[in-house]
């Protein structure tokens, strides 16, 4: 049995949890940094990054999410929380976590696409996906060791890199489950290589 958390303290937490039980599997929302021991991997959920970070810090959840990440369990992060995991935000000094070698860029795709729907190419998860952004973020550059999963307009908005996982868009919103799925496979290989470590 595999248990998603979904990191709590602002943003579109609820339709992630239902996501990940319409996929069959355990949801939790994560409020408390003991939670993190209790699931096998985490969704950074779409909301502002700014505020997010606020929250973070104030109930000290920085440095047990890098440790999660660190310890190679598996994160998704949507939207605001692909924000989280780069390592370089434009026009900006620091990060948050800082777990993705990856730049991105807040807000880029300008006021008058303050949100628009666009169907997108995965790859390993569909050729036909409806995303939708909101105020979404996109990633310019990507290090080495990053996989970009999906372009839009020439901006990379979906990447992985080991048991990392981000898009620009919000998985959430729709009904369509591939994206989640995918991460969830994600952890249940991840299990399995950890088990093997221990
Ligand atoms: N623009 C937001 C930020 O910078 C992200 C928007 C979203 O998560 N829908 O944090």
């Amino acid at each position: 049995m595999i248990t998603v958390g979904v990191l709590g303290l602002q943003g579109a937490v609820r339709e992630h949890i239902h996501s990940i039980e319409r996929s069959g599997h355990q949801a939790v929302v994560v409020k408390k940094v003991e939670q993190l021991n209790e699931i096998d991997g985490l969704i950074l959920p779409g909301g502002e990054s700014t505020t997010m970070r606020r929250l973070i810090d104030k109930y000290a959840f920085l440095e047990p999410l890098r440790q999660f990440g660190e310890a190679g369990k598996p994160i998704f992060g949507t939207c605001a929380g692909l924000i989280l995991l780069a390592n370089k935000i434009t026009n900006q000094e620091g990060y948050h976590l800082g777990l993705m070698d990856m730049t991105v860029t807040r807000n880029a795709f300008g006021r008058q696409k303050e949100s628009f729907e666009a169907t997108l190419q995965i790859e390993g998860v569909a050729d036909d996906y409806d995303a939708v952004f909101i105020r979404a973020p996109y990633i310019n550059a990507v290090g080495a060791g990053v996989n970009v999963l999906s372009t839009y307009q020439g901006a990379i908005v979906a990447a992985e890199e080991g048991p990392f996982l981000c898009a620009s868009f919000h998985p959430e919103l729709t009904k369509d489950d591939r994206l989640v799925q995918y991460f969830i496979k994600k952890i249940e290989e991840s299990k399995k290589h950890l088990q093997v470590k221990a």
